[in-house]
């Protein structure tokens, strides 16, 4: 088993009942977001555009600095969301 080394250059993804990710309001699929509460989301608007996002545009998941050692999908989005340039 080499689980440990592919955990180690993937990690884990963040859950929505993290605190961290119930703080901002984090959600794995974009279109899952309330839009009542968060008036400023777009269905445009994602991870995978975001500037925090650290993944390559193609990966389905990577690192963003919000979450620290965890991999949030590139579907995802949050309240911290900054389109990226
Ligand atoms: Fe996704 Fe950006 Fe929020 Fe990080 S800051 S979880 S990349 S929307």
């Amino acid at each position: 088993m080499f689980a440990a080394a592919a955990a180690m250059a993937d990690a884990p993804m963040v859950a929505e009942s993290d605190p961290q990710a119930a703080a901002l309001g984090y959600k794995a699929d974009s279109s899952k977001v309330d839009n009542g509460k968060f008036p400023k989301h777009a269905a445009d608007q994602h991870c995978g555009n975001c500037a925090l996002f650290q993944g390559k545009a193609s990966d389905a998941s990577g690192g963003c600095p919000l979450f620290a050692g965890k991999s949030v999908s590139a579907k995802g989005w949050c309240s911290a969301y900054n389109k990226k340039a």
